[in-house]
């Protein structure tokens, strides 16, 4: 898509400040979904007019992303402007400097048009635990869009941006891009900086990108991807991210779980389509092969034990003193934390807090958190052994279609349950996509996911863009 929007500016067909405008109508007619908990309208139209100013001057000027609006999950900083991560406790806290992702956004001249919802501190697979209120999907507006980068995957079903950055620690950019019909891409871990992202789970957090077009997603990911001096984790390696259309027509050797897709918790409509999918790709002349998985099972508890406890430690800076929310009525330090702290954060926080301070604590050190790592490592390995043998990895992006609001919001367990098929990507710190493979009995998307092995982003991508975009 951009690349067309680039061709149509340069005839003079359109302009930036034209696709601002557009964006930012769409926005206002979107409204009721509560996509953007912040539109920076008049900043976008500034920054548009500029751009198209300097394009005019000297076209060969123009940056990577020039003619490219994205949206922002409200977990990444961008200097100047309020991030709060969905929750109470950061009202009104404005960042102090820019994550690396948006400082190399506003470097190729993208153009930034808001903040965009999500469940709080990226905690939940639907958006209903923000601060905000929750994002609704726009193909039926009684029923989740996925979580917890619900903001922006509705962001851009409804088209009010070309891409949005979110996050995804456990599928937050992959599930809600299923539940809304768009492509959601999560990275190798390290990939991206996390400079500037609001951490959740350090060592599963990745800045992630939702889009409809794989090329989309290409683009921005060459751009904000690679080395980093502020994130020792970033990956040393520049990114070389290209789409090659000799790939599309390789044959590909992909592994599925027959015992994932037979699980009594998969609901039929997303079987039916995705052995659908699988007979499509055999008939394309793909290998597609059932392959064993001992760990299915363990995959959520070692995922919830080992975040909740990453989680745990990461949000014991919101002490009401430092940013943000602090309580008024609290007379001296240790309660102004208490109180700061029991009315900032939402449930679902306190939940994963007191459940990740648990698994850390002494006498339950080693027989939560100690055997989640080892089993971390068990998942990696035979996930990472899978992908030597394997191109990719296919599963369903989740068990289940998008539910009502409200309907699970007061079953935690089940709905960790339902983020089962991506959370390994994370464990293992594989990059994966989803995108759609058609509709539900009741017409809502369904999305299927392929992982890759560890740095083969282009050929993951290249392979997706056949399919992805066409549903
Ligand atoms: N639904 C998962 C969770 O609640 C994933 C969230 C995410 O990727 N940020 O942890």
């Amino acid at each position: 898509m951009l690349i067309r929007l680039r061709t149509a500016i340069e005839r003079g067909e359109t302009s930036c400040s034209e696709l601002v405008r557009q964006y930012l109508a769409r926005i206002e007619e979107t409204r009721h979904l509560n996509a953007y908990v912040e539109v920076y309208a008049e900043e976008a139209l500034n920054r548009a007019a500029e751009l198209d100013e300097k394009f005019k001057r000297e076209p060969s000027a123009a940056g990577p992303l020039f003619g490219a609006v994205v949206s922002i999950k409200d977990v990444i900083c961008h200097e100047g402007h309020e991030v709060t991560a969905g929750s109470r406790i950061l009202q009104g806290f404005r960042s102090l400097y820019s994550a690396t992702a948006v400082e190399r956004l506003l470097k190729a001249d993208a153009i930034i048009i808001g903040r965009v919802n999500c469940d709080e501190f990226a905690m939940g697979s639907t958006n209903e635990s923000s601060f905000h209120g929750p994002a609704r999907n726009g193909e039926d507006p009684s029923k989740v869009p996925g979580g917890s980068s619900g903001g922006s995957a509705v962001a851009v079903q409804t088209d009010t941006c070309l891409v949005s950055i979110g996050s995804d620690t456990g599928g937050s950019v992959r599930q809600p891009a299923a539940f809304c019909g768009v492509t959601g891409f999560k990275p190798t871990y390290g990939r991206i900086s996390r400079y500037g992202l609001l951490a959740y789970a350090s060592s599963f957090d990745q800045i992630g990108l939702i889009a409809r077009e794989v090329s989309d997603i290409a683009a921005v990911l060459q751009v904000i991807a690679g080395p980093d001096d502020f994130d020792a984790t970033a990956l040393p390696e520049a990114p070389d991210i290209k789409l090659e259309p000799e790939q599309q027509a390789g044959r590909m050797r992909i592994a599925c779980f027959d015992k994932a897709l037979h699980h009594p918790g998969m609901n039929p409509d997303i079987r039916q389509l995705t052995l659908q999918f699988i007979e499509q790709l055999k008939g394309e002349g793909h290998v597609v092969e059932n392959v064993e998985f001992d760990y299915l099972d363990y995959l959520i508890p070692t995922y919830y034990v080992l975040t909740t406890a990453e989680a745990s430690s990461n949000l014991s800076r919101y002490d009401g003193i430092r940013f943000g929310y602090r309580a008024g009525d609290a007379t001296n330090i240790r309660e102004t934390y208490t109180k700061s702290r029991t009315a900032g954060f939402g449930t679902e926080v306190k939940r994963r807090i007191l459940l990740g301070t648990f698994v850390l604590s002494a006498g339950y050190y080693d027989a939560y958190y100690a055997k989640a790592q080892q089993m971390r490592r068990l998942i990696r390995d035979r996930t990472r052994d899978i992908l030597h043998q394997y191109d990719f990895i296919l599963m369903p992006a989740s068990p289940l279609p998008p539910w009502k609001i409200g309907e699970v919001v007061n079953d935690p367990v089940a709905m960790y349950l339902a983020d089962i098929f991506t959370v390994q990507a994370n464990l293992s710190g594989c990059p994966a996509i989803a995108f759609p493979i058609g509709r539900d009995g009741d017409g809502m998307p369904v999305g299927i996911q392929l992982m890759a092995d560890l740095l083969q982003e282009s050929k993951l991508l290249s392979f997706s863009q056949q399919f992805a975009g066409k549903c």
